[in-house]
């Protein structure tokens, strides 16, 4: 009987529990560790925008034997042998990709979304030329034209922000774009808790003979989920992680739609693309990460990853309603997608006071700047709260009223000393704290087991 069984499920399972096992025995140091930041995650509420869990399925990808692999080049072309299987999880992966997203080409391998940014535009402009991107204290991201970034200091950056209403002020960057004649615009952003109208930035880059990159990051979830415009065919490139809203591990995808086979620089747009990944700005690709992509896409492409997409957006604004029915200052007056943007300054603390308060307490977030936020970005006024987690851990909209009030109860009470020091009474920590583990219990990461 078990001959039947066994031989299915090969040899992984053994190798997984081999590695366990001699983890604890010879470094058991480490094997703490590992096991101290598995509770963390288990017991606090994670709002961090930038973060979702991914499956066991996805994690043991990530730690399969594929690790062992260099495999310079593409699936069909490598430059060592023994590529055969890692040539079909590429290719799997690649095919997952552009079916999820509607595109026409896909390169899987880029380690992270910065380098597949900074590869994107390295492969369409020359250093000096102008370029147009979100601005990093409006919400846009350091790979846009930030000067601390690669892409601020190799290129002419340029940057655009938001109107009045705390949305993109399509008519500034129309203005901007036919002042500086950009070779690229970038949009999507990092902390913008509205929708992206790529149709219209198009239109822009078409009338300065721009090309377009749609960075979709935060909302790629949203996106395969039929929740938020698709860029795929408005922009020539879209970027993404694989690691937020697609809960894949940490890397990146570039994807094309209709202009994949554009000419650029006597090539096409999609070869230039290969070209600038690797050998341009990478080595060999992560061939463990891309069998772990290809997992995660497979997720994404189900009905219940449907289902999630759209409680993350619905918890959002639930979420976003809760924190104004307490008198909060929501940026831009709430959220299209998953991200809900607090401006502290009516409360006389900074985001990094209410960020560490709250962490004391079990609950997860991350400071951030407000549009025209006056202080430095190791400080800030606000705070950027998202539901990608809590969705994944079951919560529902009518769930997010309670996530707000446990935030509310540590940030009203916080006493801050002054932009990095606080004071928190321990015993509001504490019963905050013990709720929250308490909603932990009711709500586990779905397929870690708890206990
Ligand atoms: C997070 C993020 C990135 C960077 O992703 P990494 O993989 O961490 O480098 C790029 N662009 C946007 C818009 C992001 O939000």
């Amino acid at each position: 009987m078990t001959s039947n069984v066994f031989p299915a499920l090969g040899r992984l399972p053994d190798l997984a529990r081999a590695g366990i096992d001699g983890l604890r025995t010879t470094d058991p140091d480490l094997y703490r560790m590992l096991e101290a930041e598995y509770r963390r995650q288990t017991d606090t509420l994670v709002m961090v925008a930038s973060c979702s869990v991914v499956d066991p399925s996805v994690l043991v990808c990530s730690a399969s034997p594929a690790v062992n692999v260099t495999a310079e080049g593409y699936p069909g072309r490598r430059f060592h042998a023994g590529c055969a299987q890692v040539d079909e999880i590429e290719q799997l992966a690649i095919d997952r990709a552009c079916a999820l997203f509607g595109a026409r080409y896909a390169n899987v391998q880029s380690h992270s979304a910065s380098v597949a940014n900074e590869a994107v535009l390295a492969a369409l402009m020359r250093p000096g030329d102008p370029l147009l991107g979100m601005e990093l204290r409006q919400g846009g991201h350091l790979t846009h034209g930030a000067p601390a970034s690669m892409s601020g200091q190799l290129y002419d950056a340029h940057g655009y922000g938001l109107g009045p209403d705390g949305g993109i002020d399509y008519d500034q960057v129309r203005s901007i774009a036919h002042q500086v004649r950009p070779k690229v615009i970038v949009c999507g952003a990092t902390a913008y808790p509205r929708a992206v109208d790529f149709r219209r930035f198009r239109e822009i880059a078409d009338e300065v003979d721009a090309m377009l990159i749609a960075d979709i990051s935060h909302i790629a979830g949203l996106v395969a989920a039929g929740r938020h415009q698709n860029p795929i065919d408005h922009a020539h490139l879209t970027t993404t992680c694989t690691h937020k809203q697609l809960f894949g591990p940490r890397g990146a995808l570039i994807l094309s739609g209709r202009d994949w086979d554009r000419p650029v620089g006597g090539t096409t747009l999609a070869a230039r693309i290969q070209r600038a990944i690797f050998p341009l700005f990478q080595g060999a690709p992560a061939v463990n990460t891309i069998a772990a992509k290809a997992c995660a896409l497979g997720r994404c492409a189900t009905p219940a990853f449907a289902e999630l997409a759209g409680r993350i957006a619905d918890d959002a604004r639930a979420l976003a309603d809760a924190f104004g029915r307490l008198g909060y200052t929501v940026v831009s007056g709430g959220t299209d997608n998953h991200i809900v943007l607090l401006d502290l300054t009516p409360l006389g603390i900074s985001g990094l006071v209410a960020e560490k308060a709250l962490e004391s307490a079990g609950i997860i977030v991350n400071k951030n700047h407000i549009p025209a936020d006056p202080r430095p970005s190791a400080v800030t006024s606000g705070l950027r709260i998202g539901t990608n987690t809590l969705a994944a851990r079951g919560a529902r909209p009518a769930d997010m009223s309670r996530c707000a009030g446990l935030a509310d109860r540590v940030l009203r009470a916080v006493q801050p000393v002054d932009d990095r020091d606080h004071v928190l009474d321990p015993c509001i920590r504490a019963e905050v704290n013990a709720e929250v583990v308490e909603l932990c219990r009711a709500w586990p990461l779905p397929g870690y087991p708890a206990g």
